[in-house]
């Protein structure tokens, strides 16, 4: 038998990695190799407690029995067919997601970003249909996030992402979240669409007040705009609600939703209402070779199935407010936090200087957290997590910001 080769050490992974991937991210200076419930190891078997979960993806904590069955079932049945057919895991997501939403088409992607640009293409040609204009507006929000294709860059208000890339697709204009008047003011016979976060992710963890989203939905009404959420990460139950727009009395016309969707495997929807659904895209007008394939829509089902067998929602709404009224006490303890931010399992800490210096020395403890813009850090853990995990995240953060 021929000897088996050596295997590298982590320094040697990283090395080799960087000399391979295109340096768009500056990553942690570990390597996972496998993960079990809220905790991931790195190929050393150092453990780290999750506050990450791949950026709120992982709701499910990782090694799910019954999610991961799902899958390996579902590979040697069928993983690819092409949505020129129908397939049975595709009727059964779509079916599952409609009952969650209460939206009445459904449209998966690969992406999150490649579900916003549906959503765009939705609106424009919405508003086509109607007055056969080819200018259309949307507005959407400064500090937002959605995605980095050039359709989702364009409506992401954030110039630094931007910039470099002009020009963006156009006619685009940047309100401020939750001033009304801001969205107003910018309001004309042009305008088909208002997209925002129903909590702002990436931005700030800044969640959209009630007065705000009901504002906007009547201007929405009034005007035949179409109100759009960018429930990317703030849904699938972050939140507390499947959705996060379900505790604000509100429906949206268009959402969007990935991440959690399907809990790591690629995979992301736009939807919408019957309405909206009757009067835009067409066959020809829209496609994905990837998207609603069978094993990206087995993954859905399993998590929309573990949601329930495990009560994922019930266990955000009792581990959430333990977390916040932890990350307060924690505020009261350091004058360097200035702010807590966010709702449900979608937390921060805003800091008075950057947090990079905390998280590595996090990391170094064995926590992963991550940041939201350079001041902020962001809490999105698994939605399995318990208050153990919280303590045991606050002892470590605790420390790490003392040092
Ligand atoms: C992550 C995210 C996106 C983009 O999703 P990708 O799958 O990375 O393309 C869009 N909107 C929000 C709110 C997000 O958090």
């Amino acid at each position: 038998m021929e000897r088996q080769a050596k295997i590298m050490d982590m320094k040697e992974y990283i090395e080799e990695a960087e000399s391979s991937l295109l340096h768009t991210y500056n990553r942690f200076q570990i390597v996972l190799d496998k993960g079990e419930g809220v905790h991931l190891y790195d190929i050393n078997g150092k453990e780290y407690l999750d506050f990450v979960a791949g950026i709120a993806v992982f709701a499910l904590g990782y090694g799910n029995k019954a999610y991961n069955d799902a899958l390996k079932a579902q590979i040697d049945k069928l993983i690819h067919t092409s949505n020129y057919y129908y397939n049975v895991p595709a009727v059964e997501a779509a079916k599952k997601l409609k009952a969650a939403s209460g939206m009445d088409r459904v449209f998966f992607t690969n992406s999150g970003a490649e579900a916003i640009e549906g959503a765009v293409k939705t609106a424009r040609k919405y508003a086509f249909l109607k007055d056969g204009r080819t200018d259309h507006e949307i507005i959407a929000l400064e500090h937002s996030f959605h995605g980095r294709t050039m359709g989702a860059l364009s409506v992401t208000g954030n110039q630094k992402y931007r910039d470099p890339f002009e020009p963006m697709i156009g006619n685009i204009h940047f309100a401020r979240m939750n001033d009304i008047d801001s969205v107003l003011s910018q309001v004309n016979d042009k305008t088909c669409a208002i997209l925002l976060e129903t909590v702002q992710g990436e931005g700030g963890l800044t969640p959209a007040t009630k007065e705000f989203l009901a504002a906007i939905r009547k201007v929405c009404d009034e005007k035949d705009i179409l109100m759009m959420l960018d429930e990317i990460q703030c849904g699938m139950g972050r939140t507390g609600t499947m959705f996060a727009w379900q505790r604000y009395g509100i429906k949206p016309d268009v959402m969007t939703s990935a991440k959690a969707l399907s809990c790591g495997v690629p995979m992301g929807a736009f939807m919408m209402t019957e309405k909206v659904g009757q009067n835009s895209l067409v066959a020809g007008d829209h496609g994905t070779t990837y998207g609603g394939n069978p094993l990206a829509c087995a993954a859905t089902n399993a998590v929309f199935d573990q949601y329930e067998k495990l009560h994922v929602l019930d266990n955000v709404n009792k581990v959430a407010p333990y977390l916040e009224k932890k990350l307060k006490e924690l505020m009261s303890r350091h004058t360097c936090i200035k702010e807590h931010r966010g709702v449900g399992l979608m937390q921060g800490l805003l800091f008075e200087q950057p947090v990079g210096p905390i998280i590595n020395r996090a990391l170094d403890k064995g926590l992963l957290l991550i940041n939201a813009g350079a001041n902020i850090i962001r809490f999105v853990p698994p939605l399995v997590i318990t208050e153990a995990d919280v303590d045991q995240m606050i002892s470590i953060l605790d420390t790490c910001i003392e040092e």
